[in-house]
């Protein structure tokens, strides 16, 4: 994956950083943090003080002010953790809230938010998801209500990644008395705020590592000037920031394709049965044959629009087909790598079934397999 043509000496410089720091910070600890159900907040400060959250982002704010490549070298190598969950918690944090911060952000909000979050000293959530609208973004009904010069928000979030331990969290509501796409928007809320609150630390199948909220707002009021950017824009804001996550799901998903399929590679090289590897029956050396197929399929497609999203397109259709895909294939090689490790697959003490339970939630987050597919076939007239 490294020596593809799209990424440059200085991409390359950024991967090798990347992956020193993960093999050495991250990896060792997967097992630990996964029992544990969390990864220290250390690991925030950690990443912002050596600039790895702050890679695409413009150095006025603390970032590196690099290119929308070096997001994808974050989100490929930080699946050599060994531990999606820590790869989603800083994705939330990198791609899907600072990445709004940024767009949209008045030069306060980002003097107060995105500084110190591309820094990590502030950790934060995006809140779109609700008890009753997931995939239907515009069903949603928190609200907001103007009442001098601050807002007051009602509502309920679910699902949100870093929910728990976030300092604030962007929350997407709507103009008390709107309905549908228009008249949504985008807040900022602090934690503390009165009214604000974690209702509950949901239980997960998988990405133990990251933390998983319900989260309450009752008579919540937030400064005018938390508002992130237009009044009744947030419809298309969120529209914009789902590309984006959803291409580095895409390249996680790969990347993560790739070391389940290195560490299956590895055992069925050693493990004997019937007197020889099993790597050596051709069942199962076709079927590897064919995954490595798919992934690289998956990896081409997945650089082709991170190519494109680079030069400022944003190929909605070609976003949802590499999501799809990718997500796919991560699933379909985390199965078949618990296939060929046996019995051992399926044993806590390997970590195959970590791979098994949390390849899944990729066809499910950032938009499921159906929406994909939504999306790419009305784009083809249907
Ligand atoms: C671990 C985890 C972390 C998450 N993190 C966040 C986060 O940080 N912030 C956030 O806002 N959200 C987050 N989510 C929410 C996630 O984005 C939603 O779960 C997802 O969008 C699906 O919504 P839903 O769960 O309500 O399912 P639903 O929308 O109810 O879908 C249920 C089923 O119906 C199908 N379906 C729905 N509509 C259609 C259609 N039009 N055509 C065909 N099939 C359809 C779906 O594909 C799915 O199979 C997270 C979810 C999980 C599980």
């Amino acid at each position: 994956m490294s020596d593809h043509p799209l990424f440059n000496e200085e991409h390359q410089a950024i991967r090798k950083t990347l992956r020193e720091f993960v093999a050495k910070e991250l990896a060792p600890y997967a097992d630990e943090w996964e029992e544990a159900k969390e990864f220290p907040r250390s690991v925030f400060n950690r990443m912002g003080e050596l600039g790895f959250l702050g890679l695409q982002y413009p150095e006025k704010y603390g970032g590196q002010g690099g290119d929308y490549l070096c997001g994808i070298i974050l989100a490929e190598e930080m699946m050599g953790s060994l531990s999606a969950g820590i790869a989603m918690s800083i994705g939330a944090q990198t791609d899907m809230v600072c990445a709004l911060l940024n767009k949209v952000g008045s030069e306060s909000i980002k003097e107060r938010f995105l500084r110190p979050a591309l820094a990590g000293e502030l950790i934060g959530c995006l809140c779109i998801t609700e008890p009753d609208a997931g995939s239907d973004v515009a069903a949603i009904r928190t609200t907001s209500e103007a009442d001098g010069n601050r807002y007051i928000i009602n509502g309920q979030k679910t699902f949100i990644t870093n929910g728990v331990r976030a300092d604030f969290a962007i929350v997407v509501t709507r103009t008390r008395g709107s309905e549908g796409a228009k008249g949504m928007n985008l807040f900022i809320v602090e934690k503390g705020t009165p009214g604000f609150s974690v209702s509950r630390t949901l239980e997960k199948v998988g990405m133990h590592t990251s933390d998983t909220a319900e989260l309450a707002f009752q008579d919540c009021p937030v400064p005018a000037e938390n508002l992130l950017g237009e009044e009744e824009q947030g419809f298309y804001y969120i529209m914009w920031e789902l590309q984006p996550e959803r291409l580095f799901g895409a390249v996680s998903s790969v990347a993560a394709a790739q070391i389940y399929l290195d560490i299956t590679l590895k055992y069925v090289k050693e493990r004997l049965q019937f007197g020889r590897p099993i790597g050596k029956f051709q069942t199962i050396r076709h079927r590897l044959g064919e995954l490595a197929t798919e992934i690289e399929a998956a990896r081409q497609l997945s650089y082709h629009v991170a190519g494109l999203i680079k030069v400022g397109e944003f190929p909605a259709g070609e976003i949802a087909m590499a999501k799809l895909y990718s997500s796919r294939v991560a699933n379909k090689v985390a199965d078949e790598a618990m296939q060929f490790h046996g019995g051992y697959g399926y044993m806590m003490e390997y970590p195959i079934q970590r791979f098994w339970r949390d390849s899944r939630l990729i066809r499910i987050g950032a938009g499921t397999d159906e929406i994909m597919l939504e999306i790419i076939s009305r784009q083809m007239g249907l």
